[in-house]
């Protein structure tokens, strides 16, 4: 049927797809990848094939005439299955653009869903589950990581950060300063793959072990409640209008 498939596909273990995944993969008349390579082995490993299809590049940043194409190819009845490089699109992922220019199109979206980083570590991390945050990447420099983080930190609800590797330590010494470095934290690193690890602690235990021995790979770093016991609406709603004006720009 003619409209947008999201596809999720895995974060490090290929057999994390599902199987309604693998039979969009199959079916769609059109496929669109964030990085067309890894959409095409990760085909291969399962032995979807590719059958005469091109794998269409796109990535937000793309021409406007690209997403035009795409929403043409619905328009003329096709079903495409778009996926991003990793885990599930639009999170921490192109795919926005595409999704609002279908939608506004008038065109059908739906998704299969699957694996996501961000759920991943919320659900490993030991922290409370009832209510959390998704801030995803916080700029590279630090006062405006601070300034990122401040108006959420206090917030009774975890808060999800990814973060590379190489500023984990930046990171977790700006949250010191800002939540204070008795506050629990847990840093997921390489999930699902073979050097899966979970340090969990304060942010102080945690950075303490990122000084000793410096995580490589894929880092998600979870940050318990802060102490507010309710959330102040206002404030809250403040910092979210702030941080959708500095995205949308
Ligand atoms: N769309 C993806 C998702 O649904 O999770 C996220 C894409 S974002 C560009 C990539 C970031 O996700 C990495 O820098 C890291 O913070 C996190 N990530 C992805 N895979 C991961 C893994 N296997 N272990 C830890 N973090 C991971």
């Amino acid at each position: 049927q003619a409209g947008l498939y999201l596809v999720a596909t895995p974060i490090g273990t290929a057999r994390d797809i599902t199987l309604r995944a693998l039979d969009l993969l199959a079916s769609a008349d059109a496929l669109v990848a964030e990085d067309t390579r890894s959409l095409r082995h990760l085909m291969m490993i399962h032995g979807v094939p590719l059958d005469g299809r091109k794998v269409i590049a796109y990535h937000d940043h793309s021409k406007p005439a690209s997403r035009a194409g795409i929403v043409a190819l619905i328009a003329g009845g096709r079903s495409v299955a778009y996926a991003s490089e990793a885990g599930t699109p639009l999170i921490a992922d192109p795919g926005y653009h595409l999704v609002r220019d279908v939608l506004a199109a008038g065109f059908s979206v739906t998704s299969a869903p699957g694996p996501s980083a961000a759920i991943n570590a919320m659900a490993l991390a030991g922290l409370p589950t009832d209510r959390f945050l998704f801030l995803g990447f916080l700029p590279n420099k630090s006062k405006a990581r601070r300034e990122a983080l401040k108006p959420f930190v206090d917030l009774p609800v975890s808060v999800i950060l990814y973060e590379s590797p190489k500023r984990v330590a930046a990171l977790l010494d700006d949250l010191s300063a800002v939540a204070g470095g008795d506050r629990p934290v847990a840093l997921c690193r390489e999930m699902t793959k073979r050097f899966e690890q979970v340090r969990r602690g304060t942010v102080a235990d945690v950075a303490q072990t990122v000084q000793d021995d410096p995580p490589r790979g894929e880092c998600v770093l979870i940050v318990g409640p802060g102490e507010a016991r309710e959330v102040d609406e206002a404030d809250l709603e403040a910092a979210l209008r702030a941080e959708l004006v500095n995205n949308s720009l």
